[in-house]
């Protein structure tokens, strides 16, 4: 095992926080994380880093569980993976697709641990695709006495159990859903309007198997839309026609003024999904790395008000705007997910680094898109009050008093949990 002290923890993805905790410690095996767990007071795990807040943190002790064995294993009857809990996706990926296997989704880059991905309802894009969280069969959790248990799809504590915020223990290994290796083409169109996006938005979200609009907010038009159809769907063109667009001539960075090097294979050359899902390949450092990020959830029927309601809010604070997204998620049933229960659509802006400014944004954007019950996402830079997180996650308080019943001692507690959780939860 590795130990490293507060001097040298370092900071998140985003270099937006630098984490206060006593140690990082990374076991080797699911046994000796038992035992950091077991005998620390407060503890909590570190996924890739990505969020771009204090989630993570804790006044204990960090483990990194990139050290424990990836554990890759499918199971071809179930249609199920196993994982190890310090894997990433794009390893994952990368191993599913040598077996002939494959996620329904992936986010936009490939870079993120799954279980710290899982934990927060991280989500790609598509009218029939749900969040990733979604796509867990089974979580094996390392409670604050260091013992491990397994919740399965199925089990009463399942629901609340995915999108857990790292709140009810550490997830040693995963079991996710797999389905055959499939291709993909991903072609990338200008020329969208905002009224065809007004007048049209399910012909264009339901234009391919995952879709997202870019805008940097400041034009009539938005910037590109994203389409990624499996290689046998019909020609693209047929299908958005409609609304307008044009295919890009060349590749295209979400990004002005940002070498195309990092995205992954547009022009619509079919491949394998895990080069064309996430718009970043994993060989590449994402985005810019000079950013924060926030994401809001609204249901689809909420879809066209929220647009302007959005619009008008981020007006003031174009200058602010790196890229905007807007993508879809289906609905599904894990209690803290962005999208429990309802069809979502997503708004997504990556910021300039300037959290002060960042965060007086949040709010103007949150004030705007009140009226439609938005949930932020967990991982990213929000600034919704602990009310309004009860009142647009109707299992919010339900979840405080799971982790009341797994975690009285609050050993995998910290700052974060304590601002967003309903107080005084009972059993
Ligand atoms: C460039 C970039 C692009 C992004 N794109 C998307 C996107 O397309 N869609 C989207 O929805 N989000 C996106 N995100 C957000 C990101 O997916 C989430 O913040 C996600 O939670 C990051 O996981 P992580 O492991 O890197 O983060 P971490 O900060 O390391 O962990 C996040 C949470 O998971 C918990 N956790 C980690 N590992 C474990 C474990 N083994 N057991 C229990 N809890 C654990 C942590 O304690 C913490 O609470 C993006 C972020 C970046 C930086």
């Amino acid at each position: 095992m590795t130990t490293s002290t507060t001097s040298d923890l370092g900071t998140n993805w985003a270099g937006n926080h630098t984490y206060a905790a006593r140690a990082l410690l990374t076991p080797g095996s699911v046994e000796e994380l038992q035992e950091v767990v077991a005998g620390a007071d407060r503890v909590r795990a570190l996924g890739s880093r990505h969020s771009f807040s204090d989630l993570t943190d804790t006044d204990g002790v960090l483990v990194d569980l990139s050290g424990l064995p990836r554990d890759i294993e499918v199971d071809e009857g179930a249609l199920t993976v196993r994982v190890g809990g310090g894997v990433r996706y794009g390893d994952l990926a990368v191993a599913l697709e040598r077996a002939g296997w494959a996620l329904a989704n992936l986010a936009s880059l490939p870079h993120i641990s799954v279980a710290g991905a899982v934990a927060t309802g991280t989500h790609g894009s598509g009218d029939r695709n749900q969040s990733l969280s979604a796509s867990v069969v089974s979580l094996d959790l390392v409670g604050p006495d260091g013992s491990l248990r397994t919740v399965r799809r199925g089990d009463d504590d399942f629901a609340g159990s995915v999108v857990a915020l790292g709140a009810l223990g550490v997830v040693a290994r995963l079991e996710l859903d797999v389905v055959p290796t499939y291709l993909l083409r991903q072609e990338v169109r200008t020329g969208l309007r905002w009224e065809a996006v007004e007048r049209d938005l399910d012909a264009i979200t339901g234009a391919g198997y995952s879709v997202s609009m870019f805008t940097h907010l400041d034009d009539e038009e938005v910037a590109q839309l994203w389409v990624k159809t499996h290689a046998d769907a019909p020609p693209l063109a047929d299908a958005v026609g409609l609304v307008g667009t044009v295919a890009a001539p060349q590749t295209r960075h979400m990004l002005r003024g940002v070498a195309v090097d990092a995205v992954t294979a547009q022009g619509g050359e079919p491949g394998p999904w895990l080069d064309r899902l996430p718009h970043f390949r994993m060989e590449h450092t994402p985005s810019n790395g000079e950013e924060l990020q926030s994401e809001w959830f609204v249901g689809r029927p909420d879809a066209v008000g929220a647009i302007r309601a959005w619009r008008g809010a981020l007006a003031p604070y174009v200058g602010l705007v790196q890229v905007a997204e807007i993508r879809t998620i289906a609905a599904d049933d894990l209690w803290l997910s962005g999208a429990y229960r309802r069809d979502s659509v997503g708004f997504h802006m990556t910021w300039l680094r300037d959290e002060p400014a960042v965060r007086t944004a949040c709010r103007a954007v949150e004030a705007a898109l009140a009226p439609y019950a938005a949930r932020p996402h967990w991982g990213k830079v929000f600034e919704t009050p602990r009310e309004e997180l009860v009142r647009v996650h109707p299992r919010l308080s339900d979840f405080a008093a799971l982790r009341e019943r797994v975690d009285p001692e609050h050993v995998f507690g910290n700052a974060f949990l304590d601002r967003v959780l309903p107080e005084g939860a009972e059993v």
